[in-house]
């Protein structure tokens, strides 16, 4: 039998249903739905999305064979329910043609109404309808869409003004009127006529008079939308398959600019940016669908409440109102009536907040679409908790229906929508860390300070970031870099302070002397200018554009309860400071997956301290250094550990390269040469030897707790000292010391030796002791393969997969950005591996590595601490693979644990 690849629906008939959107896409299986429910809807019939992937693969003249007898078959049908004839002088059969992929695409592909009309149809409709305006505006609106869509004479640049849209307005101007609607019977003709000859001056064609060529021109237009650029780059934003395709829905016209009796509109079963359980929506009267949304008409609202509160907000008194603007429910209560109930039905079917949009064509109303609604961050978590409380969903479905990555609306300030509206991005980078943030421009951490001292906001605009800037980005609104990626500097310590930070934007050219910078050749910015970023898309705005802060209810708190009642992984937070393990703590972790302790060198005396051990010349010199940072370190110990009391801190012994620590100017040196006691010379030969070509390779991790056991030695003492302090105090700790690097199972057995035999002495010291446990990272290749080993040591692993990432993919953490954009514009990398996990490749070696570790050590605890510990794609993975917990921002503990949850309930389906 031959495939069937066109569906019919109509009278309260379908071949389709609601769970065939894969193959007849989200808006085909709706309507085939609303019939089967009994709703109002145009008949009509759905060219499935296969035959999309077949048109791609086939072309076009092959796939029109294909379906040319069952289109044909089915424009019978709709002929027969609406008692028309395609093609026909008199009685003509007029259709829209629409896409709708599996998932709601808004505005990326193409629609086409009123088609079948021609110089005979448009006289026949005229009669018929007994309007002859009527018919004349939809002929011309017709022509217009017609050939913008299919003769491909829309423009490709938004803010051009179209070749049609420049003869409306110069006919307007010549009758001196202002709206569409104003137009006369006369006037309307001679647009047609004009549009016409606008047509065959572009394209050298005759606009078709054929209805049937028009049919096939618009299916195969609709098909060649699913490749145009909006639709592919909407695609790669929103990571839908090219596979999917998008199915063609063909439908009987029913039309809303018949006259005073008609209208067209759009509607939302609840509110779309809060949640609250109101139905709203716009309509016009006399108009067509696009009207609506081209913003040529105010739209008016459909319920007298929602129509009264735009009044309001909009400076309107009520009588004017009540002549100019009335609400559906004043000017056609009938049809108001109706669509009240069908909202209803349709919210209790499909037990979501529904999208519909609605057509009424002489005081019949008539459904076109449904589709569950897109909607904000606060609306999502409102109405899933609405639903629930109403009996519509259960627990699950509620977890389910969250979005992850949605959540950071609700953790972060984001822009004033109304404040957007007016703004053009100038450069966009990588969405590194979330939230939105707008202020001064600065270039220098030291200005930032300054600034801030003064009561201005600021942004820190960098080259890149490194550990010296830490102040400035603490004091700064936002951090934006030209270099760097997912997991530099700038994006995982912005993280980890939860503040906005947009990095690689490669477009900007910044000059550190002349405090300026260029962006893209085109737009120059100085110290002192304003500046907006989003870190959750990466866009970058000049000026100032007004931010909100963000809230968390009652709502986003039962969420979190409903997750953790259903999530199995635990969810730990990376935090270095008493401060961001407070945030972490109130955000539900449940213990600190990573406390970096190089993060807390740079604080006050600790740097220069650090310094003076760095660049000592032998091990008494460490010696006597190590000694001054040791209270200093015990210090921030206990203040970590107090905040996490009774919860477990996974504390990682010094890990980057030592060159980062001191300074490379010659001020800076001057200041150490001074405090030592020792020659300017003798410094800066010192710091020029700890230069590497490759740090990231290079003498950093336990590489260097093997070289110079006395920093092991004075961080283990600071720690467990710290813990022991507390306990005489009655706070209960759970130190877990963590080894970073480890390669090679000496490397580890090396290190864990020096911290027991430390604890030991410190043990006898204070004649007490305190339960500890020693693990390493597992961040490089070879230490995942030989976890069996590393384990009959270790008592727990912690993946550190942005080190396992660049070491495993060859990428340098530093430098990725450079091509990394390229790689995923071409489609050569799917994902950026350092923000999802690559379970391919390194997620093979997490799970081999967990395996291997536990075939040895049954009980051996393993979570995962790199920055793709909150990521919730990667989140399943963790899942499947059975780690015990994951590690991620403070900001981000919320969104792993509803992850994990999903994750939970995803795996026991
Ligand atoms: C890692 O490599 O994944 C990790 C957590 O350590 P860092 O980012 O500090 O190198
Ligand atoms: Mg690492």
């Amino acid at each position: 039998m031959n495939k069937k690849r066109v569906y019919l629906f109509g009278n309260g008939d379908a071949e389709g249903k609601a769970d065939m959107r894969d193959l007849l896409g989200g808006k085909g299986a709706n309507l085939a739905e609303m019939n089967l429910i009994g709703l109002p809807v145009p008949p009509g019939f759905t060219i499935t999305t296969e035959v999309c992937t077949e048109y791609n693969q086939l072309g076009k003249n092959a796939v029109i064979e294909l379906i040319k007898l069952e289109v044909e078959e089915s424009i019978k049908k709709i002929e027969e329910a609406t008692s028309t004839k395609f093609g026909d002088r008199d009685n003509p059969c007029l259709v829209s043609v629409r896409s709708g992929a599996r998932v709601s695409m808004p505005g990326m592909m193409d629609t086409v109404l009123n088609l079948g009309l021609n110089d005979e149809a448009v006289v026949g409709i005229a009669k018929k309808s007994g309007n002859e305006r009527f018919a004349w505006d939809s002929y011309r609106r017709f022509v217009q869409m017609y050939s913008d869509v299919v003769l491909g004479m829309k423009s490709n640049f938004k803010s051009e003004i179209g070749p049609f849209e420049k003869i409306i307005e110069e006919v307007k101007k010549i009758r001196g009127v202002e709206l569409d609607t104003e137009l006369t019977l006369t006037d309307l003709k001679e647009l047609v006529v004009k549009f016409k000859i606008a047509v065959k001056k572009q394209t050298g064609r005759d606009f078709p008079n054929s209805p049937w060529e028009q049919l096939w021109g618009a299916i195969c237009a609709v098909f060649d939308s699913w490749m145009n650029e909006r639709a592919i780059l909407y695609r790669q934003m929103y990571r839908i398959p090219e596979e999917w395709g998008t199915a063609v829905n063909v439908q009987a016209m029913v039309f809303g600019n018949m006259g005073r009796t008609s209208a067209t509109g759009v509607a939302f079963t609840r509110d779309a940016a809060t949640g609250e359980d109101i139905f709203n929506g716009e309509y016009l009267i006399n108009a067509q669908g696009e009207d609506v949304v081209a913003g040529i008409r105010t739209p008016q609202q459909i319920t007298i409440e929602g129509s009264k509160r735009w009044a309001i907000q909009q400076g309107v008194s009520e009588e004017e109102r009540k002549v100019r603007y009335p609400s559906l429910e004043e000017s056609m209560p009938e049809c108001a009536k109706d669509l009240i109930a069908i909202q209803q039905k349709l919210e209790n079917y499909f037990k979501d907040m529904q999208d519909l949009e609605f057509t009424i064509q002489d005081g019949k109303l008539w459904l076109l679409q449904t589709r569950n609604g897109k909607r904000t961050g606060t609306a999502m978590v409102k109405i899933a908790i609405d639903m629930l409380k109403q009996g519509i969903i259960d627990e699950k479905t509620v977890l389910l229906r969250q979005e992850p990555e949605k959540l950071d609306e609700l953790l972060h300030p984001v822009f004033k929508r109304s404040a957007l509206a007016s703004v053009m991005p100038i450069t966009k980078g990588l969405p590194a860390s979330p939230g939105a943030a707008t202020g001064k421009i600065v270039f220098h951490a030291e200005e930032a300070e300054e600034f801030v001292a003064k009561g201005e906001k600021v942004i820190l605009c960098r080259i890149e970031t490194s550990p010296e800037d830490l102040r400035g980005m603490a004091v700064a609104e936002g951090i934006v870099t030209a270099r760097g990626g997912m997991t530099s500097h700038a994006a995982v310590v912005a993280r980890g302070m939860g503040k906005c930070c947009v990095s690689a934007a490669n477009d900007l050219q910044i000059d550190y002397k002349s405090k300026k910078m260029v962006i893209g050749g085109r737009v120059l910015l100085k110290e002192g200018d304003w500046i907006s970023l989003n870190g959750s898309t990466g866009l970058v705005y000049a000026g100032k554009i007004e931010t909100q802060e963000a809230e968390l209810n009652d709502d986003f708190s039962e969420i979190m309860r409903l997750a953790d009642k259903y999530a199995r992984l635990e969810v730990r937070a990376n935090a270095d400071t008493p401060h961001d393990a407070m945030i972490a703590r109130k955000f539900g972790a449940q213990g600190i997956g990573l406390c970096r302790t190089e993060h807390m060198f740079f604080e006050g005396d600790k740097i220069i301290a650090m310094r003076e051990m760095i660049l000592a010349k032998d091990e008494n010199g460490r010696r006597y250094a190590l000694a001054k940072l040791l209270p200093l370190q015990r210090a921030d110990f206990i203040g970590i550990f107090e905040v996490m009391e009774g919860l477990p801190v996974t504390v990682r012994l010094l890990d980057p390269p030592l060159h980062e620590f001191v300074p490379h100017d010659e001020i800076g040196q001057k200041e150490m040469a001074q405090v030592m006691g020792i020659s300017y010379e003798e410094i800066h030969n010192r710091v020029e030897s700890l230069l590497e070509q490759n740090p990231m390779l290079g003498l950093r991790g336990c590489r260097l707790g093997n070289l110079y056991p006395e920093i092991t030695e004075m961080q283990t003492r600071a720690i467990l000292e710290a813990a022991l302090d507390l306990k005489a105090k009655g706070i209960e700790t759970y130190p877990e010391i963590m080894v970073p690097l480890t390669g090679i199972l000496y490397e580890f057995l090396a290190q864990r030796k020096i911290i027991d035999d430390t604890a030991k002495v410190i043990f006898e010291e204070r004649k007490d002791k305190i339960d500890y446990k020693v693990g390493t990272m597992i961040e490089i290749p070879r230490a995942a393969l030989t976890a069996h080993r590393i384990a009959t040591s270790a008592e727990f692993f912690s993946f550190g997969t942005n080190d396992l990432t660049q070491m495993t993919f060859g990428y340098s953490r530093d430098d990725v950005a450079k091509f990394l954009p390229m790689y995923l514009e071409k489609g050569i990398l799917k994902d950026d591996p350092f923000a999802v996990l690559d379970q391919k490749g390194v997620g093979q070696l997490v799970e081999l590595a967990t395996k291997r570790g536990r075939e040895v050590k049954k009980e051996l605890k393993c979570g995962i601490c790199g920055e793709h510990g909150g990521e919730p794609r990667s989140v399943k993975f963790y899942e499947k693979v059975g780690l015990n917990y994951v590690s991620c921002s403070p900001f981000r503990v919320p969104i792993a644990r509803l992850a994990a949850s999903q994750a939970a309930i995803g795996q026991n389906k």
